[in-house]
């Protein structure tokens, strides 16, 4: 007996780390959405199309192969047989993906794929709209939320696990702007679902979330 877990939530949330975690330990996949629009967006940048031309972006979606791959990792992401799995966190990237997320025609796409992925079985999706479209029977729906500046500071510590040199005000302005234009959006904003449960982390480890979530899960 599987079920299906959906966790969304803003920008920087820890939506993937949970996810992730709680997908290793209940043996599921593990699908972050947010990569197939990151994807969709290095290729569209790659092409010089403009991020407002839904038909050309549209035409080019439906010529892209996005496979995620589970490893152990984390979820490693191929665009046309190329791993781009770091390609697609790039600061250019993540300004200008929710430009392309917003349009109706590439979101009704992505939604599809995410839905044939998850016939697979137990599967933990992480995303914004996963509750409320793209999974709305998960067993198990969660919303997470944390302040922006807590959001902020893991962001910033986290580059500086990896080396990337990042500013703390401009991640800041960079959450903000991409919560502004995921919520906005006339498509699938990001929403809480009316039964998601909200977890706020700001004061929470990402452990102690985890187990939050198996618990609701082994319900
Ligand atoms: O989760 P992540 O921050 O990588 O997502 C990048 C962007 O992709 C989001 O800011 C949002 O614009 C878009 N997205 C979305 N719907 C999803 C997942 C991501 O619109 N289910």
């Amino acid at each position: 007996h599987t079920i299906k877990i959906a966790i969304d939530g803003p920008a920087a949330a820890g939506k993937s780390t949970v996810a992730k975690l709680v997908a290793q330990e209940l043996s599921y996949i593990y699908i972050d959405t947010g990569a197939m629009y990151r994807a969709i967006t290095l290729k569209a940048l790659a092409h010089s199309i403009p991020l407002d031309n839904e038909a050309q972006l549209t035409q080019l979606l439906e010529q892209t192969v996005i496979k995620l791959k589970q490893a152990k990792e984390g979820q490693q992401v191929f665009l046309d047989g190329e791993d781009v799995t770091l390609q697609i966190r790039s600061q250019q990237v993540t300004n200008h993906v929710s430009y392309i997320a917003k349009l109706p025609k590439i979101r009704q796409e992505m939604v599809n794929r995410q839905q044939s992925f998850a016939k697979q079985g137990g599967v933990v999706m992480d995303g914004r709209d996963i509750g409320t479209y793209v999974l709305p029977n998960a067993e198990v729906k969660i919303f997470l939320v944390a302040s922006v500046d807590e959001r902020a500071k893991r962001r910033f510590k986290e580059n500086r696990r990896k080396g990337i040199p990042s500013d703390l005000e401009e991640i800041k302005n960079e959450i903000r702007k991409r919560d502004q234009i995921d919520s906005s959006r006339k498509v699938s904003p990001l929403v809480k679902a009316e039964d998601a449960i909200e977890i706020d982390t700001t004061n929470q480890s990402i452990k102690q979330v985890a187990e939050l979530i198996l618990e609701e899960a082994y319900h």
